[in-house]
């Protein structure tokens, strides 16, 4: 299965990614996870990605659509994949479409993970990441609001998107995105 997880920051999406990729036995292929080790690792990449990451702003679309087009590339994804925190914005998912026509494998399912606001806001003052402090935490929900939250739209007008609550215990949720994903596959 080809699934791309869409949520905004602070819904749970690695946890349940984590979960569904051991279950599933796909790779996963988180952005925000590969942007960490290359700032980490300190890549030229990831030098450039840190200032944005950092001030809670999306890093340009060219960069992430060459990491991706990249991992794509690699033998772990032909068994399946799921897109944790990309694409993010439409010209990455008008670039992810472009790319995997052109491999001729189309998405399975855009799965949403759906979580009101103020849980968020609550839940990511509580991690402590570098990025997770109320200033930066505010222009993160606002990248998602503004640049995110328009492929819900792109996705469902595609019939593509299935959403589902990421309120209740880390099981009640998984159990959730597993009957969406055995629906699907
Ligand atoms: P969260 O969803 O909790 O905000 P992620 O770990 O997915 O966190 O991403 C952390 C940061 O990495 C984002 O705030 C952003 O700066 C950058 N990032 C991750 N994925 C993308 C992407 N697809 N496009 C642009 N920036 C991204």
């Amino acid at each position: 299965m080809r699934i791309v997880f869409i949520g905004p920051p602070g819904a749970g999406k690695g946890t349940q990614a984590e979960r569904l990729v051991m279950t599933y036995g796909m790779a996963h292929l988180s952005t925000g996870d590969m942007l960490r080790a290359a700032r980490d690792g300190r890549t030229e990449v990831g030098v450039k990605a840190d200032k944005y990451m950092s001030s809670g702003a999306l890093v340009p679309d060219d960069i992430i659509v060459a990491i991706i087009a990249e991992r794509l590339e690699q033998p772990d994804c032909r068994q399946g994949y799921l897109l944790d925190g990309f694409p993010r914005t439409i010209a990455q998912a008008e670039a992810l479409d472009a790319m995997l026509s052109a491999k001729k494998t189309p998405l399975d399912v855009v799965l949403e993970l759906k979580v009101p606001e103020e849980e968020l806001f609550r839940r990511l003052a509580g991690r402590g990441r570098a990025d997770d402090n109320p200033d930066v935490i505010r222009q993160r929900l606002v990248a998602y609001r503004k640049q995110t939250e328009p492929l819900l739209d792109y996705y469902g007008k595609r019939e593509l998107l299935k959403s589902i609550e990421g309120l209740g215990t880390i099981e009640e949720i998984f159990e959730r995105a597993k009957a969406v994903l055995d629906e699907v596959g």
